[in-house]
């Protein structure tokens, strides 16, 4: 039986912890979550020798052991607990060569945990170019371990790597930093009351905030003969211990790093300049902006049509083949427009993530992320906000997933707050048919109004961010810290790596509910409890003043649909939202529409028996339809009224159903469904009485 080895990779985000992992596990690789927290989990394994089989662990991107975020915290969680099922045997801390001090922080603190840590520096193939020399021997011996240059991108030095890794037991387990030299007295104290433990462990569980510290350090603090320091006094000595760390990291590498600096000069701090200017980063990320979304909707349209088209014929293809029941009607009406409503958004979703891994991959993100830090740093938010922000205005499930990259756990929480209010690809037919019908065909109206529409997306996120900024009570600072990785040629392997990842995870999480959802929408439309439900039939045909120019079929689908349960709930929440100026036959559409807001032409078109071959005539279906008084029920008042409720309410269970599954717990989901709608409410509201 060979023995499994457990071995944790660790280092700061971007030195390309994942990419020495994918080299090393090649495809042996298991994604899951960790227990109750969204952040990724990867493990691999391999087999090293006839002796050994590793089990590699890529944890998440860390800068130190003083935790300032989920991901850091997990970190700590993990080396501290020698109970944990994935405390590791060896950890392997990988380095990018062209921040080595920043990662040599991380690895003294790693080095003083008394666990084997290696040394991995990685990105070795940049050395050359920017002619950096590092003496390896000289490094082993001042670190006490053994380093290992290594390119992922390359493949070189693995094998020494796992040389290294054979030999785990020769690596020695020492500190290099002594702690204590911090505050000496302090340090003594702790020695005398917990003489067996490791002093550097009982400093991390006194100074972090990680979950089960807590305790831990209450453990500690209680005990009579030891003194207690306050957190301002502990914040201070942290501080001290950073100074003092790099105060030795840089005597390191003086005697082991050597940069030739004729040639460091690259072309990457030109494109900086350039990139990061005060007015051209901004007009260049806009352009760059546009042109995503520009493509995002050309290159999207073919495959969406193809798609729906494909769903359509499949559930006629159902419906002709088999026996004509109630089984055969679910799934041709209920199950596969379901999957139809989830494989539809899959185009806009894969190129939304391939343009934003691209950016990111090739080293621009960050730079975007910097620039806009400071603007949306007033909002609450971090630079990082801008990638759900961005994918919001595609959909916001993939949107609200992405805030994962985002630390601070209020920042976090504000984004995934505000992102549904960006307006995504599903309001745009609702505005669409909403645009044409009320708003005058003549100059630019009818195109300023959808921009009008966005713009108000857009200020009403950052608007209520800014509420929610203000009005939060927690409240953790947080410090910005971005590494600027050097440009690069993205690998399009990692890029469609990260693209079929993601979209796999969207179809996963959000098809499940969504499909869900139109389930139970299609059975409170197709059944009902009276009778004259399901009598529709001989009633329409009975009916005298039948109207001969609409097909029957339609007819009795329209009357079912009345009469069966979603109806009667349009009929009954008529009294609310006529003064929005909407009908009970527009509110089954407002309701139906929550398993998918583009949901809402359709059931239109159903409750007025549109023959679903004639495109044009559910618009003019809408234009002809007319209120007790005689007046158009479309009038610009309805119109814009019902426009504005689109933009403002959450009317997207799944956004619903992802809120729940990223902030573990119903609450914030809840206050968002019911705070946006209520805003929605009001808004239409006051449009619709104004307008009147
Ligand atoms: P992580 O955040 O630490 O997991 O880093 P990733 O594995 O995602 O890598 C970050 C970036 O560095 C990606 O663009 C990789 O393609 C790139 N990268 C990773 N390893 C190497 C390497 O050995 N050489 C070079 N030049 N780039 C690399
Ligand atoms: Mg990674």
């Amino acid at each position: 039986m060979p023995q499994t080895l457990k071995v944790a990779l660790l280092g700061s985000p971007n030195t390309g912890k994942t990419s020495v992992f994918n080299t090393l596990t090649k495809l042996n690789q298991k994604v899951g979550n960790y227990p109750g927290i969204t952040v990724e989990k990867k493990e691999g394994t391999w087999t090293l020798s006839k002796d050994f089989k590793v089990k590699l662990f890529d944890f998440p991107g860390c800068y130190s052991l003083n935790a300032n975020s989920i991901d850091e915290s997990i970190v700590i969680e993990t080396l501290l607990n020698k109970q944990d099922q994935d405390y590791p045997h060896v950890v392997i801390v990988v380095a990018d060569v062209e921040n080595l001090k920043r990662s040599l922080l991380f690895f003294t603190q790693i080095k003083g945990l008394n666990i084997p840590s290696i040394l991995a520096i990685n990105m070795a193939d940049r050395m050359d170019k920017k002619g950096v020399e590092i003496d390896i021997k000289r490094l082993e011996k001042e670190l006490d371990t053994k380093v290992v240059l290594v390119s992922a991108r390359k493949n070189t030095g693995f094998e020494k790597l796992k040389q290294v890794l054979l030999d785990y037991k020769t690596l020695s387990i020492r500190e290099i930093f002594d702690i204590s030299k911090i505050d000496s007295n302090y340090f003594h104290d702790l020695k005398k009351t917990f003489p067996k433990e490791s002093l550097y462990r009982l400093w991390l569980l006194i100074t972090q905030e990680a979950n089960f510290t807590k305790l831990k350090r209450k453990k500690i603090t209680d005990t009579s003969d030891f003194r207690t320091l306050s957190t301002l006094s502990l914040k201070k000595l942290q501080q001290k211990e950073t100074i003092q760390r790099y105060v030795f990291i840089n005597d390191v590498l003086k005697k082991t790093f050597t940069v030739n600096p004729s040639k460091a000069k690259s072309i990457g701090s030109i494109l900086d300049r350039v990139l990061l200017h005060k007015v051209f980063g901004y007009v260049i990320f806009f352009a760059i902006l546009l042109l995503i979304f520009e493509s995002i909707y050309d290159f999207s349209s073919i495959p969406m049509d193809f798609i729906d088209a494909s769903f359509t014929q499949l559930s006629q293809w159902v419906k002709h083949s088999f026996p004509s029941g109630n089984l055969t009607h679910l799934i041709a009406d209920g199950v596969i427009p379901g999957i139809g409503g989830i494989v539809i958004f899959i185009p806009q979703i894969a190129l939304l993530y391939f343009f934003l891994a691209l950016l990111e991959e090739s080293g621009y993100m960050s730079r975007v992320i910097f620039l806009m830090d400071k603007g949306l740093r007033k909002f609450g938010m971090s630079g990082k906000s801008v990638i759900p922000l961005v994918s919001g205005t595609a959909c916001a499930i993939p949107a609200v997933m992405a805030t994962r990259n985002i630390e601070n756990w209020r920042e976090r929480l504000i984004t995934i707050l505000v992102t549904p209010f960006a307006t995504c690809a599903a309001r745009l037919p609702v505005y669409a048919i909403l645009i044409a019908l009320v708003i005058p065909d003549q100059g630019f109206y009818q195109s300023l109004t959808l921009m009008g529409l966005y713009l108000i997306g857009f200020v009403a996120a950052m608007l209520s961010a800014w509420v929610l900024h203000q009005s939060f009570m927690i409240d953790k600072k947080s410090f910005f810290v971005i590494e600027m990785p050097s440009y690069k040629v993205p690998l399009l392997k990692d890029v469609f790596y990260t693209v079929w990842e993601k979209t796999k995870t969207f179809i996963v999480e959000a098809g499940k509910i969504i499909l869900a959802i139109s389930i139970v929408l299609w059975v409170l439309a197709t059944n009902g409890p009276r009778d004259n439900f399901k009598q529709a039939e001989e009633f329409i045909t009975q009916q005298d003043t039948t109207d001969q120019s609409i097909d029957l079929e339609d007819q009795i689908q329209s009357y079912k649909l009345e009469n069966s349960y979603i109806g009667i709930l349009g009929r009954s929440i008529e009294p609310m939202i006529a003064p929005l100026g909407f009908d009970w036959k527009i509110g089954i559409a407002l309701l139906s529409s929550f398993a998918a807001r583009e949901v809402f032409v359709g059931t239109l078109a159903t409750i007025y028996s549109v023959d679903s071959e004639k495109q044009e005539t559910i618009k003019e279906r809408m234009a002809n339809e007319k209120r007790a008084d005689g007046k158009p029920l479309f009038s610009l008042a309805t119109g814009i009224s019902l426009m504005l409720f689109y933009a403002f309410a959450l009317q997207c269970m799944s956004t619903v159903a992802i809120v729940r599954i990223e902030t573990k717990t119903w609450k914030w989901p809840l206050i968002q469904l019911f705070s946006m709608t209520f805003l929605a409410y009001v808004v239409s509201l006051f449009a619709f009485q104004i307008l009147q």
